[in-house]
C-alpha cells in the first residue's frame, strides 16, 4: 500500500508531497517531493500526522467516568481515598462481558479522537468473591479482544497487586478482585505471552500497582519473573500519585518512594513511571537521567486532586514523558497536552512551560515528546512517519475552522490551543483504516451494547 499526502510530518518536520510505503503494518520507506501520486497511490484528504500512544489506561473506568462528582454523605471533604472507595463499590460488580463491551467502547472512542496505541494497565483479575476465575486471564482476553475488535493497538500489562497498603496489610474485601501472589501473577502473564507472541497488535508488558501494593521481595521477583519471559517486556507502576503515599513510604520505609525505588531496581528504559506528581529534586534528576518515561494523565490528576508534576523543570533536565487518558474522563490527546501545559502555566504564571528554549512551537513540542515517550513506555516501533515505524496514522481535516489556513509551523498549536474536535478524520493502525470520515464501521453497535450494560451500572454510585 502506498498513501500520498500533500502534507505529511516525517520524522518531526512538516514536509509537503510525500508518499509512504506500507507493508505488513509498517511503513517501509518515506519518499519526499513526489509531484503527482502515481497510480495505485492513495491521495490522503487531509495532513499525514503521527497516531499518539495512549500509556495509562483502566479501560473499565470508561463505565465510571462522571459517576463519582457526587458529594457523598457523612464525607466531609472528598479526595483521591474516597474516589477510590467508590470506584472500588463500581469495579465490585463488573461481569467479564461488561469489561469487554466497555473496552470496546472505550477503545472506538480513542481512535476517533487520535490514540492509535494504548497501554491497558489491567488490575481487575478474579470474580467478584475475589477467587481467580477457572480461566485464569478471562478478564485480560476480554479487554485484548476489544482491542483487535476495534483495531487499536495494545501494550497489556497485567498488574501485580499483592497487599491493601504499605507495611504489608492484607487487602480489603474490595481489593480481593486485583490481588494475587507472584505464582498465580506468573500464570496470567505466562499464559498472555505465550497466546499472544505471534500477534503484531497485541504486546504484553508488566505492571506493579504501586509501592502500596508491593514489597522489596515482591519487586525482585518480579522483576526476575519478567526479565525470564524478556528482559525487553516493559515495566510500569503508579508511584507518589498522592501526598499521603509519600508520607506513608517515609513513615514505613524512611524513604520517599521515587528514592525507594532507584535503590532497590535499575530504573532504565523500559520503565514508565506513573504519575511521579510528588517528589523532591533529587528524584526528579533521578528519573530523567534513567531514561524511564514519565506517564501524565493530566485531566485524571487534576479530577482526582492529585497535584501537579513538575514537568517544565523535568524538561530542562532532559526528561522524556507521554499521556496517558487513565480514568477516562477526557478521551483525546490533544485536550491532554492543554491540561498540561496549562497546569505549568497556572502554576508558574508563565507561558509556553512545556517546551525548551530551543522549540519555538510550544504544540509541536508537547505533541513530539509525547509521541516519544508514548512508543517507548509501549514498547513498539510508533510515533514517526519513517522507515521501521508502524504504519499508525492520523489524517487531520484541513477544511476544519481550527486548523483551515493556519500556518503548518503552528499546526499542532491550533490542535492543542484552539481545539481539535472534528479534527482527526481518518485513523490507521498496522497499515490499516480504523476510522474514516470520523466514524468505526462498528461504533453503532457496540454504543447499543455499551448503553444496554450501562443501565445496570450507572446506580451502582
Ligand atoms: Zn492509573
Amino acid at each position: 500500500m502506498k498513501l500520498f499526502a500533500d502534507t505529511a510530518f516525517v520524522d518531526n518536520q512538516w514536509k509537503n508531497d510525500v508518499v509512504v510505503s506500507i507493508s505488513d503494518g509498517y511503513i517501509t520507506s518515506v519518499e519526499v517531493g513526489t509531484k503527482e501520486p502515481l497510480a495505485g497511490v492513495e491521495k490522503v484528504q487531509g495532513i499525514l500526522v503521527p497516531g499518539v500512544p495512549n500509556l495509562h489506561s483502566h479501560a473499565f473506568q470508561r463505565a465510571f467516568a462522571g459517576l463519582a462528582e457526587m458529594r457523598q454523605n457523612g464525607i466531609a471533604q472528598d479526595n483521591f481515598w474516597s474516589w477510590r472507595s467508590t470506584m472500588y463499590e463500581f469495579a465490585k460488580r463488573l461481569t467479564p462481558d461488561q469489561v469487554g463491551i466497555i473496552a470496546e467502547q472505550l477503545y472506538i472512542e480513542m481512535l476517533k479522537s487520535g490514540y492509535t496505541s494504548v497501554a491497558e494497565f489491567h488490575y481487575l483479575h478474579h470474580t467478584q468473591k475475589g477467587k481467580p476465575y477457572k480461566n485464569v486471564t478471562i478478564m485480560s482476553d476480554q479487554v485484548v479482544s476489544a482491542a483487535k475488535n476495534t483495531g487499536i493497538s495494545i501494550t497489556h500489562l497485567p498488574v501485580l497487586y499483592c497487599y491493601g497498603g504499605f507495611g504489608q496489610r492484607k487487602p480489603s474485601s474490595e481489593q480481593m478482585r486485583f490481588a494475587s501472589d507472584v505464582d498465580s501473577y506468573d500464570k496470567i502473564i505466562g499464559n498472555l505471552i505465550d497466546k499472544y507472541k505471534h500477534d503484531e497488535s497485541v504486546n504484553i508488558g508488566c505492571a506493579l500497582h504501586s509501592l502500596r501494593a508491593i514489597d522489596n521481595g515482591l519487586l525482585k521477583n518480579c522483576i526476575e519473573l519478567t526479565n525470564q519471559y524478556s528482559k525487553e517486556l516493559p515495566i510500569h507502576i503508579h508511584i507518589a500519585e498522592q501526598e499521603k503515599e509519600v508520607s506513608d513510604c517515609l513513615i514505613s520505609s524512611g524513604h520517599r518512594p521515587v528514592e525507594w525505588l532507584f535503590e532497590r531496581a535499575s530504573i532504565d528504559q523500559r520503565w514508565t513511571l506513573i504519575h511521579a506528581t510528588h517528589i523532591s529534586d533529587e528524584e526528579l534528576t533521578l528519573i530523567a537521567d534513567s531514561q524511564c518515561v514519565v506517564g501524565l494523565c493530566p485531566s485524571t490528576e487534576a479530577n482526582l486532586g492529585d497535584g501537579i508534576f513538575p514537568a517544565a523543570e523535568f524538561i530542562e533536565l532532559g526528561g522524556s514523558f507521554g499521556i496517558g487518558s487513565d480514568s477516562q474522563i477526557t478521551i483525546n490527546p490533544f485536550d491532554e497536552l492543554r491540561m498540561l501545559e496549562y497546569g505549568q502555566r497556572l502554576k508558574h504564571r508563565k507561558r509556553g512551560m512545556v517546551a525548551s528554549y530551543r522549540e519555538s512551537s510550544i504544540g509541536e513540542s508537547l505533541v513530539t515528546r509525547a509521541l516519544k515517550g508514548g512508543a517507548q513506555a509501549l514498547g513498539i516501533a510508533a510515533g514517526s512517519i519513517e522507515e521501521g515505524m508502524k504504519a499508525d496514522l492520523l489524517v487531520l481535516d484541513r477544511e476544519t475552522p481550527n486548523l483551515a489556513e493556519k500556518p503548518l509551523a503552528q499546526l499542532f498549536d491550533c490542535l492543542i490551543f484552539a481545539g481539535s474536535h472534528g479534527a482527526v478524520k481518518d485513523v490507521m493502525t498496522g497499515g490499516e483504516w480504523r476510522i474514516r470520515d470520523g466514524r468505526h464501521p462498528n461504533e453503532d453497535n457496540v454504543l447499543k451494547n455499551f448503553k444496554r450494560i450501562m443501565k445496570g451500572l450507572n446506580t451502582v454510585c
